[in-house]
């Protein structure tokens, strides 16, 4: 992913300019929405099965198997146009509920959608993090002036947002948040440092978790700001990887503003905002990934039948194969509980997280020992790698984001669990006078 610094107000394109450069949207769009209310699970199967077929086509037809994590370099361009046809067509915000501008299928449905993408070879999308985290917690928490506002820009596409919650020093322990936010003149003024912002480079707005009241510790006294990118006081900057590329970039907030009411929840509420999100991020916004995990799987065994396989080799490929199946009953229950009374849904996401995290990075380690010695060797350049090296590498990242294996073990313990809390770190000492 390629970085720019960002400057200029932010633009806000229509709805219905989202599909621009797509022929083939307009004709596809409505009549597909209107299709599929009431359709059998079979039906909607073969409706997306269709669809995929007859759209991953011309201008479109090489973004098959194109983006995703270690590559959200490769045809953005490409991916958000193609973004914008899927939504042209409504095939986005599935399960955002209709009154929202969704689609409110079923969970199945939801799991339908994503396995016959993935089947498809789809491209990865580029504006996920709108739909799939902001989104619900639009719902969830936002005004309904915040939903007529943003909701239909993410569903069309014609916004892609990023989100701002780990700096330097606020990962793991993320309410030791020091970014601050000030109301003043009718605005917010946020200043402070985030990282690791996946697609900031691309990005319209950020939600950022900011300290608003002056003095606050901790979990009190934080919100959840609606930023726009596109202005003066926004610097963002890459951060290159093992892999060569850029995912994620630093984001530098020099008293960026928003304006007073793109407030979140209500000023001071931002922790209960940023678990939410957690939870959405750990649980059900991975599992179009998780289906992904089918493809990656199956590419392993159709070489591995090609050749020879020794004993142990087998077995660590049943053992995957097992972890998989788990993996997909987890994703259903959860999809399934997700809110039923008293199900605690943060709890199910940490486990959900752990599992797939580490399934992940297991398979990466198995598309090493498939490879053998060739796996140790890049194509041409350092940084052009093979689909496996590229899993390999990026999927040490997946035990981190999103909280990493320890946070998730941390959480089951409280809340699964009740045994007793971490001691709360204390607070750094201020600094010497004169110092810096
Ligand atoms: C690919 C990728 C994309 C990301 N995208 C985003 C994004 O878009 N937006 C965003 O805000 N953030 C993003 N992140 C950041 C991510 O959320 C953090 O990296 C993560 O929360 C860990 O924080 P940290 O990196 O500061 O590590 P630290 O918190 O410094 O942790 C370092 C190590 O110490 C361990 N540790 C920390 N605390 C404890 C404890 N209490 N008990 C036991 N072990 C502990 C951790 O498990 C870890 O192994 C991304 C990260 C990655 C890798």
């Amino acid at each position: 992913m390629e970085l720019g610094q960002r400057a200029g107000a932010p633009g806000p394109a229509a709805p219905s300019d989202a599909a621009a450069g797509s022929g083939q949207a307009a004709a596809s769009g409505p009549a597909v929405a209107a299709s599929l209310a009431g359709r059998t699970d079979e039906e909607f199967r073969a409706e997306i099965r269709g669809w995929l077929a007859g759209n991953l086509t011309g201008e479109f037809a090489g973004l098959r198997g194109v983006g995703g994590p270690g590559r959200e370099h490769e045809a953005f361009e490409g991916r958000l146009a193609w973004d914008r046809h899927l939504s042209a067509a409504g095939w986005t915000a599935l399960s955002w509920p209709a009154e929202h501008g969704g689609r409110g299928v079923t969970i199945s449905q939801q799991m339908i959608f994503h396995e016959e993408y993935a089947r498809a070879d789809a491209p990865a999308r580029v504006s996920h993090l709108g739909e799939q985290l902001l989104g619900p917690a639009l719902i969830a928490f936002g005004t309904p002036e915040q939903q007529r506002r943003f909701l239909p820009a993410i569903a069309s596409v014609a916004e892609l947002w990023c989100q701002g919650f780990s700096e330097p020093d606020a990962g793991s322990d993320l309410a030791s948040i020091a970014t601050t936010a000030r109301l003043a003149g009718g605005h917010w003024e946020v200043t402070g440092q985030k990282v690791w912002t996946s697609l900031a480079d691309v990005a319209d707005w950020c939600f950022v978790l900011a300290r608003t009241a002056p003095g606050s510790q901790r979990s009190s006294g934080l919100s959840m700001l609606l930023v726009p990118m596109r202005q003066p006081g926004v610097t963002v900057r890459p951060i290159r990887q093992l892999t060569g590329t850029s995912d994620f970039n630093e984001v530098f907030f020099d008293g960026a503003r928003a304006d007073a009411d793109l407030v979140l929840g209500d000023p001071g509420d931002g922790w209960k905002v940023a678990r939410y999100l957690l939870g959405v991020e750990r649980g059900a916004a991975t599992f179009g990934r998780q289906i992904q995990f089918r493809r990656e799987f199956d590419d392993i065994v159709a070489q591995v039948r090609r050749g020879r396989c020794d004993p142990a080799l087998r077995q660590k490929i049943a053992r995957a194969w097992v972890g998989l199946e788990v993996l997909r009953a987890c994703a259903l229950q959860t999809l399934a509980a997700a809110g039923r009374p008293g199900a605690d849904a943060g709890t199910e996401a940490s486990v959900v997280k752990l599992l797939w995290a580490r399934w992940h990075q297991a398979l990466g380690e198995l598309a090493m020992d498939v490879a053998g010695a060739r796996a140790l060797v890049a194509r041409a350049k350092p940084d052009e790698l093979d689909a496996w090296q590229r899993l390999y590498l990026f999927s040490r990242a997946d035990t981190i984001y999103g909280g990493s294996d320890e946070i998730q073990l941390g959480i089951i313990a409280s809340r699964a669990l009740g045994l007793p809390r971490e001691p709360t770190p204390a607070p750094a000492p201020a600094p010497a006078p004169g110092r810096p």
